[in-house]
């Protein structure tokens, strides 16, 4: 038996490619995001009300995860990638029906558009619903979770000072917080766990429309080494 779903947005997000994005919301404030609603539901009576709710729950795919052959089982990042789990014990992306769940700030409402932030999600998202966060419901106070109890600690990140430049003049001419964006993300350590950095090596991503290249002087430090427009690196 099988059902169809169709998206009712897509989501803009400063997330342009999978390496580096938080492994879950809320861990970077600074990420940020506009949900751009399809026909019919970019009329202002589909999101009349929203204005009173702080957060909502985006329902979503996993697009570029989607796997024709359902894994039972799944080795985490949060693991180090070298233990595995069953796939219901674990919101990793690769899992039956590629279907993700966030919970994300909503900063603005507009008719066809929603401003978000601490998004953990890739730009060109199709999102299957949202809802609003019920905090009475969905706060659960004696919530226990042995494999994940608490965030991640985050990591020291430093900025070579051309690199804190590059960062803030990009941040003004986006019109975003992207010296905070960077500092978030990387404070989560994107690298895979089992990798050992040695300091010569380096580490990107991409941001918004900039390329952000970084190392590790050290175990359990990173350094922000350049802060690029992609026409300027090439
Ligand atoms: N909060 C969601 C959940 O629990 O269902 C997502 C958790 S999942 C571990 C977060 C990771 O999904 C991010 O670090 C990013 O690498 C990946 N991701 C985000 N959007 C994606 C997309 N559209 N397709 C594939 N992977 C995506």
């Amino acid at each position: 038996m099988s059902y169809t779903v169709s998206p009712i947005g897509f989501l803009r997000s400063c997330f342009k490619e999978k390496f580096a994005i938080p492994r879950q919301p809320q861990l970077a404030p600074a990420a940020r995001g506009v949900l751009e609603l399809l026909p019919p539901f970019d009329q202002g009576e589909a999101v009349q009300g929203l204005e009173r709710v702080s957060h909502v729950w985006l329902l979503f795919l996993f697009h570029q995860a989607l796997e024709d052959k359902p894994r039972l089982k799944v080795r985490p990042p949060r693991l180090g990638g070298n233990q595995s789990l069953g796939v219901f014990a674990s919101r990793a992306t690769h899992r039956p029906n590629g279907i993700g769940q966030s919970v994300v700030k909503l900063d603005r409402v507009e008719p066809g558009r929603l401003w978000l932030s601490g998004i953990d999600l890739l730009d060109g998202t199709p999102i299957l619903d949202i809802k609003p966060y019920v905090p009475y419901a969905d706060c659960v106070g004696e919530a226990v979770n042995a494999i994940a109890d608490s965030a991640p600690q985050p990591i020291t990140v430093d900025w070579q000072e051309s690199a804190l430049l590059q960062a803030r003049a990009h941040g003004q001419r986006l019109g975003e917080p992207l010296v905070e964006l960077i500092e978030q993300c990387l404070a989560q350590d994107p690298r895979p766990a089992y990798q050992v950095p040695p300091p010569q090596r380096r580490y990107g991503a991409a941001f918004w429309d900039v390329d952000v290249r970084w190392h590790y002087p050290e175990p359990g430090r990173i350094r922000v080494l350049e802060v690029i427009a992609p026409a300027a690196s090439e």
